[in-house]
């Protein structure tokens, strides 16, 4: 049910994106399609007035008003039947704006000089008027017209080339959008996941020991009041409350360790020293129960890190080594420089683990044997907790492990 509406929602968020890009890249087309429609506009009517212009530069050589004789068909005369075709309507006017001879169907009774188009019997027409001059004297005008209707054929093309392929480019911006905004959520949902995964675990973990609290403390308030003390019941209530105690800092010591910079690792260590001190710790726990706990560390190795973190590390390697030896058992520490490494094994002769555990073992809340870790107080973080702080030091922590003969944890550092 809950997964259902996760991925309902991670849906609607990837075609939330997907909406958002396809209106982005359509609304870029649109403004880019405008532009080029409107610089494909002026181009052709360039082209227009270009050849309206060298036109009448043709024609005024023609042109000569002050004579009587018709110089538009002496124009007419000089021109191929082909070349006449593509045209165009020609009139001359005098300086009183009277016509005084016309060519073509579509002429214009009167100057146009302020109009670059104009419509003459229900088509539009580009138009061109220049003026005639004989010794600087205005003597007339030579007007042109040109059809207008290859120029808005090529237009109507172009807007409808645009109009058919915006639905096939919103389409394809959609899928694009589509695909990428997958790819961009994934890394988000895998996180989200983890994130969930790992507060149910951690819910899981917290619940048992309160449940265990709260039992014995409701159990402990009936005795006190039948006034028998139970002190056995307090001891149990503690343990819990202890047990949620390092699991919180387990807990806050992984999210601590999501950010970029958790540890300082400017600090020289002399690793045999601190290792020597973890080993010193355990001494008291292993005679308790009978294991033999030596540390076997020749010379001084130096590495750059942050000593209360990787002591953390240490402990809970040799925690674990401890827990799971039996009486009778052997824990061995030892260290020592390899090439530009500083190598620390840590060796039991304890349960050992399976091998299918092994590639999980790293892994946050993973127990071998959840009972019977859970029951020696182990939270299954351990581990997990050992591999941040060692990769956080540059380093590598590996294990190697035979069922009922014991494990081995390495951890490999550089060196300064
Ligand atoms: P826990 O707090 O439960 O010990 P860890 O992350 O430290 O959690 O260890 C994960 C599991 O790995 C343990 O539950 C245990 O089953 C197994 N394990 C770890 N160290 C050893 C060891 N030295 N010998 C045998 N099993 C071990």
């Amino acid at each position: 049910m809950a997964t259902n509406s996760n991925s309902r929602a991670w849906l609607g968020t990837r075609l939330r994106i997907t909406i958002v890009f396809a209106l982005l890249s359509t609304t870029v087309c649109l403004i880019l399609g405008l532009i080029v429609s409107d610089l494909f506009y002026k181009r052709l009517n360039d082209a227009m007035d270009e050849e309206l212009t060298a036109l009448s530069s043709e024609l005024s050589t023609f042109v000569d008003l002050l004579d009587k004789t018709s110089d538009l068909e002496a124009w007419k005369n000089s021109k191929s039947r082909s070349e006449l075709k593509s045209v165009v309507s020609i009139s001359l006017f005098n300086e009183d704006g009277k016509t005084i001879e016309t060519y073509g169907d579509f002429v214009l009774p009167k100057i146009a000089a302020n109009h670059s188009e104009v419509n003459v019997r229900g088509q539009r027409v580009r138009v061109l008027s220049r003026k005639l001059d004989y010794n600087g004297k205005l003597v007339g005008w030579l007007q042109i017209t040109k059809f207008t209707a290859s120029r808005d054929r090529a237009m109507s093309e172009l807007l409808n080339l645009m109009g058919l392929s915006t639905p096939v480019l919103i389409l394809g911006f959609m899928s694009v959008g589509y695909f990428f905004a997958g790819w961009t959520i994934r890394p988000i949902e895998d996180a989200f996941s983890i994130v969930k995964r790992f507060m149910i675990d951690a819910g899981h973990e917290l619940k048992t020991p309160l449940t265990i609290a709260e039992t014995h403390s409701e159990a402990l308030e009936q005795e006190l009041m039948d006034q028998r003390v139970s002190i056995k019941r307090l001891g149990t209530v503690r343990s819990s409350l202890k047990r949620m105690e390092y699991l919180i800092d387990d807990l806050m010591l992984l999210a601590k360790s999501e950010a970029p910079v958790f540890l300082k690792l400017d600090h020289s260590i002399d690793l045999k020293q601190l290792v020597q001190a973890v080993v010193e710790d355990f001494s008291e726990k292993s005679r308790a129960k009978g294991i033999e706990l030596r540390c076997d560390f020749a010379n001084s190795v130096i590495v750059h890190g942050d000593q209360e973190y990787l002591r953390r590390a240490l402990s809970n390697l040799i925690e674990n080594a401890w827990r799971y030896t039996e009486t009778g058992g052997s824990v061995v520490v030892a260290g020592a420089r390899s090439a530009d490494e500083a190598v620390i094994t840590i060796t039991d002769s304890g349960i050992g683990i399976p091998q299918d555990a092994l590639p999980h073992l790293f892994e946050r809340f993973y127990r071998v044997d959840p009972s019977r870790s859970r029951k020696d107080g182990g939270s299954g973080l351990g581990l997990s907790i050992v591999q941040t702080i060692v990769e956080a030091h540059h380093g590598r922590v590996f294990v190697q492990s035979q069922l009922g003969h014991g494990s081995r944890f390495t951890i490999k550092l550089p060196t300064c």
